[in-house]
């Protein structure tokens, strides 16, 4: 046995054939660190953003616990239950906890807005044993009585510090007084600003405080550059990169849902297989999106921060920021998108007169440059990006840039 494996973390041998399904070999650093802990019982934070493995942090313990814990506590009353603050991170929560309890007596049920309530009443009627949901929807069928959590033992919040800036915090306050208080409580968030560490004190009992990979680290290994471009002309950009067939499977991240789903129709137009992904769509048309990029079928997927986000399809070639982010850390989680559990990645940034301040707090987050792989030089932004310029410094882009646009004003 290897002390890094599965079985010295205390996990259980009845994981093992779905580990090995899931070709997970060796734990992740956020696995190693929380793994123990958490099956001794005792609350936890845990500083990790998706992409770090940190569902089977928590989940593989969790499952073991209830495995052990008694057998399905009746109609509408689960023993676990997993907030996560977006639909699609419910989703992909709930699908690996089926896939990491594969062949065992443990029954998940989703319980999300933006699709019918009947469904998910009648199959917390049949008896469930985790409850996987987003606040408001969980919230409604506790005041409906559909749900009863009298009977959680754990407890677990998701991406605690985006459960804030969506501004679920009532209802998460709501849901956490009715558990019951003896029970164990685990927080997981990719930042802890002073809000989630209130929070975290309001939920948690003396927890643990394990932290994995900082920001920094996910963004060293991704290859990263910009292109200076006119706003007008990121779209011919957009096409022109995407003829590469490199570009296999690609995330592109605009600031606005009608920039994403005019993005999306653009490249249709011009041929190439996209699908937008944004907080108008139902919550159908975002599965039937998701589905139709993750199959392959799509080979790009136009998408907004907060519907991106805790989405995990593997194999992403390339994240393209077509609008640049105002908050600096939102460009880390977006091209941690690419380059998940240990791969290498592509980042491309298009970066336009009006988003030069933006691209200057990234590189003061990430502590690095990016390079500049077009702009810099060739006229007009639409013109081939010139690549191996590696050692350029921004701030030379952002002259020449400056010149362009004068001269094009
Ligand atoms: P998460 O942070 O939970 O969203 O996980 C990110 C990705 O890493 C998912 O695709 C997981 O299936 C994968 N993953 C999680 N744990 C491991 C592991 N120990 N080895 C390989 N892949 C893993």
């Amino acid at each position: 046995m290897q002390a890094s494996d599965f079985q010295a973390l205390g996990v259980a041998e009845t994981f093992f054939r779905a580990l090995t399904k899931l070709n997970y070999q060796t734990p992740t650093p956020i696995q190693i660190k929380a793994i123990p802990p958490i099956l001794a019982g005792r609350d936890l934070i845990g500083v990790a953003q998706t992409g770090t493995g940190k569902t089977a942090a928590f989940g593989l313990p969790l499952l073991q616990h209830l495995i052990g814990g008694e057998r399905r506590q009746g109609r509408g009353l689960p023993r676990a239950l997993i907030l996560a603050p977006t639909r699609e991170l419910a989703l992909q929560i709930d699908e690996s906890l089926r896939q990491l309890a594969s062949g065992l007596p443990l029954h998940t049920t989703v319980i999300l807005g933006g699709v019918g309530r009947r469904p998910q009443v009648e199959r917390l009627m049949r008896g469930t044993d985790i409850v996987v949901g987003t606040p408001g929807r969980v919230l409604d069928l506790l005041q409906t009585r559909d749900l009863r959590l009298t009977a959680v033992t754990h407890f677990v919040l998701d991406e605690a510090d985006r459960m804030l800036d969506l501004g679920f915090i009532r209802d998460i306050r709501k849901i956490i007084s009715a558990l019951p208080a003896t029970r164990q409580s685990l927080m997981f968030s990719a930042t802890m600003p002073d809000a989630v560490t209130r929070l975290a004190d309001g939920i948690l009992k003396q927890p643990l405080r394990v932290e994995a990979t900082p920001d920094k680290i996910t963004a060293d290994r991704i290859e990263q550059s910009v292109y200076f471009v006119r706003s007008g002309d990121k779209r011919a950009l957009l096409s022109k990169l995407l003829a590469d067939p490199a570009m296999a499977r690609s995330i592109v991240f605009t600031r606005t849902k009608h920039s994403a789903s005019k993005v999306a129709e653009y490249l249709c137009s011009g041929g190439t297989e996209a699908e937008a992904l944004h907080g108008n769509k139902s919550q159908p048309a975002r599965m039937r999106a998701l589905a139709r990029f993750r199959a392959g079928q799509a080979r790009v997927l136009v998408a907004t921060d907060i519907a991106a986000r805790g989405i995990d399809v593997p194999d992403i070639s390339h994240v393209i920021n077509f609008d640049l982010p105002n908050v600096a850390e939102s460009y880390v989680h977006r091209i941690g998108r690419t380059a998940r559990a240990g791969a290498a990645g592509i980042a491309l940034s298009f970066c336009d007169s009006s988003e030069i301040e933006y691209l200057r707090d990234i590189e003061r987050l990430t502590g690095a440059k990016l390079t500049v792989a077009g702009g810099t030089t060739a006229p007009a932004s639409t013109s081939r990006p010139q690549q191996q310029q590696r050692q350029q410094r921004p701030a030379q882009g952002r002259r020449n840039f400056a010149r362009r646009s004068s001269r094009a004003a």
